[in-house]
C-alpha cells in the first residue's frame, strides 16, 4: 500500500510508564471484547484479527487529529513501554511490501490485508506470518520522538495489494466495526494475540505394530506406529478394528503422528487391548474425542 501519513503527531495521550489500569473501566475492556461487538461484520471473509501486540500486553487504541475524520486509523501505544516493543500479526499472512515511514502490509488472504508503521527492524518482505509472529519493533520512525503503531484495515477483494481507498473500519477481537473518532480513545484494551497452544499429547501403550490410516473410517494406509509407549491427540470412532492378540475389538480409533513420519493420521484403538469402550490414556484419564 501507499502510505500517506502524517508529520508530526499530536497524541492526546501519552504512555505512562507505571500505569496499573485498576479502574471499572479498565475492567470492562480486558474482561469482555465481546460486549463491544455492536453488529454483524459488513464485510465477507475477515480474518479473526487480534491486537497486534503480545498476548496479555495492554494497549492504549485512538487517533488523533491529524488523520482524516473518517475513524478508520487507529494508533496504538502500549502501556510501560513506550519504545521497542514488539509488534505482531494481527492474523496469518504474508509481508508483501514496505512502505515509507517504518511500515509493512500483510497480505491475509480473500481480499484482506493490515498495515502497521513507524516501526524498526521489520521483517523482511515475502515472510510468512503467523498470528502472533514479530514484525518489528515499536518506534518513532516518520513520527520523530512519537513512538507509537499506527495500524489499519483493508479490504481490497482480488488485489494483491491494497491502497487507502480500501482502508475500513477495523474489527479487532470482535470490537467493531471501529470509528475510532467516535470512541476515542480505547483505554486499557488487552491482546489475545496469543499463540493456539501445541496440542494436549496422552500416552497409551500399543500391544502390536499397527497400520496408520488417513481417517477412522478408511482403509487406506498411510504408515505405521510402532509397538509400544505412544502419545495421541485424540480419540473418534469409526471403523471396528480386532487386535489378535490379546483378541480386542473397538470401532474406537486415536490420532497421533506416525513412527513412519506422517502427523495427524489414525490407529485403531483397539491396539491398546484394552476393550471396546472410549479409550483411556495410561494415567486411566479417559482420551476426548476429537473437535
Ligand atoms: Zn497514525
Amino acid at each position: 500500500m501507499t502510505a500517506s501519513l502524517s508529520g508530526g503527531l499530536a497524541l492526546a495521550v501519552m504512555v505512562s510508564t507505571d500505569t496499573a489500569p485498576t479502574s471499572a473501566a479498565s475492567v470492562a475492556a480486558n474482561s469482555a471484547d465481546a460486549a463491544a461487538v455492536r453488529g454483524k461484520d459488513p464485510l465477507p471473509n475477515r480474518p479473526d484479527f487480534r491486537l497486534p501486540f503480545p498476548c496479555g500486553v495492554k494497549v492504549l487504541a485512538q487517533t488523533y487529529p491529524g488523520h482524516d475524520k473518517d475513524g478508520k486509523k487507529i494508533d496504538m501505544l502500549r502501556y510501560g513501554m513506550e519504545w521497542n516493543s514488539p509488534i505482531t500479526a494481527s492474523a496469518s499472512g504474508t509481508v508483501h511490501q514496505h512502505f515509507s515511514p517504518g511500515g509493512i502490509e500483510i497480505r491475509h488472504g480473500k481480499g484482506w490485508f493490515t498495515t502497521y508503521m513507524h516501526m524498526k527492524k521489520r521483517v523482511k518482505v515475502g515472510s510468512k506470518v503467523k498470528r502472533g509472529d514479530i514484525v518489528g519493533y515499536m518506534s518513532d520512525v516518520g513520527s520523530k520522538g512519537r513512538p507509537h503503531l499506527h495500524y489499519e484495515q483493508l479490504y481490497a477483494p482480488g488485489k494483491n495489494d491494497a491502497d487507502n481507498q480500501h482502508m475500513v473500519r477495523a474489527i479487532i477481537q470482535g470490537r467493531g466495526p471501529l470509528d475510532m473518532y467516535k470512541e476515542t480513545p480505547i483505554k486499557n484494551w488487552k491482546s489475545t494475540n496469543c499463540k493456539s497452544p501445541a496440542p494436549k499429547k496422552y500416552y497409551v501403550v500399543t500391544k502390536a505394530k499397527t497400520s496408520g490410516y488417513t481417517s477412522p473410517k478408511s482403509n487406506k494406509r498411510v504408515g505405521y506406529l510402532n509397538k509400544g509407549k505412544n502419545y495421541v491427540f485424540c480419540t473418534a470412532p469409526g471403523i471396528s478394528k480386532t487386535l489378535p492378540k490379546p483378541k480386542t475389538t473397538s470401532k474406537w480409533w486415536l490420532k497421533t503422528d506416525l513412527d513412519s513420519g506422517q502427523t495427524g493420521r489414525w490407529v485403531p484403538a483397539a491396539y491398546l487391548g484394552k476393550g471396546s469402550g472410549q479409550p483411556k490414556d495410561i494415567k486411566g484419564k479417559t482420551i476426548p474425542r476429537c473437535k
